[in-house]
């Protein structure tokens, strides 16, 4: 019998968000991590003949969270929020802290939290495919904005994501990639750049960036290996270095 072949689909919702539905193939079934909006997840599932399994909330923006409550009643499939968003998210099914280990519909995550963008913000990593949905903390050569946290948090969330296996795919939900290109073309002309990144890993990122994005294909999920090289956040030394950098790109 051939293995059971997952995959993740990327539905594009409003601007530049991505909701994910992972998708078991042999059992037909899914779930869904940080649907901001039903509709266009819905008529995926539909499409697909898919069963929903779960819903994974990585934290409680409106951009993440907005269409879980009519997709919970159309699909009775249990919610997954974290503990820290008790308040904001109170209709989840069950909350998720630091460490969790939870599995839903076939697929296993474990729970890490990082905060900084919000306070409560976790991620889900599966180990087995390598696969991190991470929400807003990193963006492809970008990382979140701080809304909640404190710059030392926010520091310490990249540092976790960037202890993780090289080959780690990072599922980010914002395209917000080309964006922060420019930021890193602007930080690399600087005389006094506190950042030395591969500027030929750089190059090549644009490259590719640049041909998929022409052909409206998305830049997620992110080659950990590949961010750890050029993504400045990553490549930041320390928290001072960090805060400068993220105020800088505030300014932008
Ligand atoms: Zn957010
Ligand atoms: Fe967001």
């Amino acid at each position: 019998m051939a293995p059971a072949v997952s995959r993740v689909e990327l539905v594009p919702i409003f601007e530049d968000n991505y909701v994910f539905v992972l998708v078991d193939e042999g059992k037909k079934e899914a779930l869904v991590v940080d649907p901001g909006e039903a509709k266009a997840v819905a008529s995926y599932l539909q499409r697909e003949g898919l069963s929903l399994k779960g819903i994974l909330l990585t934290h409680h923006h409106s951009d993440h969270v907005g269409g879980v409550k009519e997709l919970k009643s159309s699909f009775s499939a249990p919610v997954f929020a974290p503990q820290k968003n008790k308040n904001q998210i109170s209709y989840a099914d069950q909350f998720v802290k630091e460490g969790d280990e939870i599995s839903v519909g076939g697929f296993s995550f474990s729970v890490m939290e990082l905060p900084g963008h919000t306070l409560g913000h976790v991620a889900y990593w599966n180990q087995t495919k390598k696969w991190l949905f991470s929400g807003d903390v990193l963006f492809g050569l970008g990382c979140g904005r701080l809304f909640e946290g404190t710059y030392e948090q926010m520091y310490q969330s990249l540092q976790r994501i960037k202890s993780l296996p090289s080959e780690t795919l990072v599922y980010c939900t914002h395209e917000y990639t080309e964006t922060n290109l420019h930021f890193c073309k602007m930080l690399s002309n600087l005389d006094d750049s506190p950042i030395t990144g591969d500027d030929e890993g750089l190059a090549l990122y644009e490259n590719e960036l640049t041909n998929r994005r022409s052909l409206n294909l998305p830049s997620v999920p992110l080659k950990l290996f590949i961010e750890k090289k050029v993504n400045p956040f990553l490549l930041a030394r320390n928290v001072q270095q960090f805060t400068y950098l993220r105020e800088l790109r505030n300014k932008q």
